[in-house]
């Protein structure tokens, strides 16, 4: 019998278009801390890191700790407020179901929020699994995508994402990469990471799936 085959997806810039709540509610923090918020294009830049990295770029250490605990309770009030799935990723999903792959989400948001994102957003029945990480090695490192690959018991075919981190993760978890460019990093950094495709739709993966 054959094995079915899996697409893995990071989410936010990938599939859902949250940067500008996951950005707000960031510079957010700042503000209940007490502290100046860095600009809406320096936080864009380090989203897909754990919170307390991207914190930690812009705050003394000392101050990460009470950041992200602000933020934990600042997104949830916000997490929707913006953020939609990109046009086109529902049909794509539908059409890639259809041809009986298995899809995951594999993403650096711990893996009850992702949960809640996704449903939110109306996508939770079009995805077989949602990987978060809960306190393993994030991407790069491709623990998350592993783990996402585990729960589907599929062979991973693809790894479809926004950074590069997403890229590298897919390659460590020996998939080919699909890097998008309507997310967090731009064609040129994305190319840098030498992605096996570098795209701007999805059409591209609908046309490398069909066969
Ligand atoms: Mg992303």
């Amino acid at each position: 019998m054959h094995r079915p085959r899996a697409i893995v997806f990071d989410l936010d810039g990938t599939l859902v278009d949250s940067l500008p709540d996951i950005v707000g509610a960031f510079r957010d923090a700042f503000a209940e801390q007490g502290l100046t918020a860095p600009s809406e294009a320096e936080v864009r830049d380090h989203v897909g890191l754990p919170l307390e990295t991207m914190y930690a770029a812009f705050a003394p250490a000392e101050r990460v700790a009470a950041l992200s605990a602000s933020y934990r309770h600042l997104y949830p009030q916000r997490f929707t407020r913006h953020s939609r799935p990109f046009p086109g990723v529902p049909e794509a999903l539908a059409t890639l179901r259809g041809r009986g792959f298995r899809l995951a989400v594999a993403t650096t948001k711990r893996s009850e929020m992702a949960v809640r994102l996704v449903a939110a957003l109306g996508l939770t029945d079009a995805l077989d699994v949602v990987q978060g990480t809960d306190g393993f090695p994030h991407k790069p490192a491709p623990d998350v995508v592993r783990r996402a690959l585990a729960a589907l018991d599929a062979d991973g075919v693809w790894m479809v994402g926004d950074t590069v981190h997403d890229i590298e993760a897919g390659r460590a978890a020996g998939l080919s990469t699909y890097a998008v460019t309507w997310g967090t990093h731009d064609a040129e950094r994305l190319r840098a990471a030498r992605p096996d495709r570098l795209e701007a739709t999805l059409e591209p993966l609908l046309a490398a799936t069909s066969g």
